[in-house]
């Protein structure tokens, strides 16, 4: 959809919707709602493209099918909407119990027929907008802890969501591609890579060399690899390095992402 036509639709909304319906506030994070919304309508596109055997397919991540990719979008939702709750009220509630117990969720989930699925998918995520929806200025600033035991800001799930609807739309593996993905939120996912190594002190030697734009220096600079923005952002998270080329002759290996 256009940007014009998506502003139509969502003014064609707040009308039907009238004068009880509720925006973010003030202090929520605009950018990275707007992204992971889109991330969202992106994620659905992509998921109503396949048919019910299809989902039961192996995504593009090792060892998961596509209803395991479904599955982990929705308790991801889920989980998010625990921490804004956590925001809302004081009330310490994390993203999972446990690493087990989110492995075992998304084990089970992926056993789900095809329409159980896709109503997990959709509920949740209209669960986790309406509780953005209502959070409030205070409430965007409030700390939570994300799933790896960072203290962050509420506001940080917004960032947290884009980041997992748009690259599992593309672990779909059904046609979905970093280049549909906004330019500014690619280069956002190179700058989230390169800040995860930094917080993790990983030890990397790297140029990242986007098409007709500054090169980013990593440590100590290092083999210089070169591609389109897009095609960076998806070596950098660990998604191939189709389309790169590197100084050395040969794309070098790279930490993972988070
Ligand atoms: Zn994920």
């Amino acid at each position: 959809m256009s940007v014009t036509s998506e502003e139509a639709a969502r003014a064609a909304l707040r009308e039907r919707q009238g004068a009880g319906a509720r925006y973010d506030s003030p202090n929520a994070p605009a950018r990275e709602l707007a992204w992971a919304r889109r991330g969202t309508a992106y994620f659905a596109r992509k998921l109503n493209e396949l048919d019910d055997a299809a989902l039961y397919e192996p995504s593009l991540l090792p060892g998961w099918t596509r209803a395991h990719l479904v599955a982990h979008v929705g308790y991801n939702a889920r989980a998010l909407t625990r921490l804004i709750e956590w925001a809302r009220t004081g009330v310490e509630t994390p993203m999972y119990a446990s690493t087990a117990q989110r492995d075992a969720e998304i084990a089970n989930g992926a056993t789900l027929p095809a329409r159980a699925l896709r109503n997990l998918f959709a509920h949740a995520e209209v669960h986790l907008n309406v509780e953005w929806r209502d959070l409030t200025d205070a409430g965007w600033d409030a700390q939570v802890r994300t799933a790896q035991g960072r203290l962050v800001p509420a506001r940080e799930t917004a960032w947290m969501r884009t980041r997992e609807v748009w690259v599992h739309a593309v672990d779909l593996g059904n046609g979905g591609s970093f280049a549909d993905f906004p330019p500014d939120l690619q280069d956002e996912l190179i700058e989230d890579v390169l800040r995860a190594w930094a917080r993790r002190e990983e030890k990397v030697d790297l140029t990242v060399a986007p098409a007709g734009r500054e090169p980013i220096v990593v440590g100590a600079g290092g083999p210089t690899v070169s591609g389109t923005t897009a095609d960076l952002a998806a070596w950098l998270t660990g998604r191939g390095g189709r389309g790169l080329t590197s100084s050395t002759g040969e794309v070098p290996e790279i930490p993972r992402w988070f």
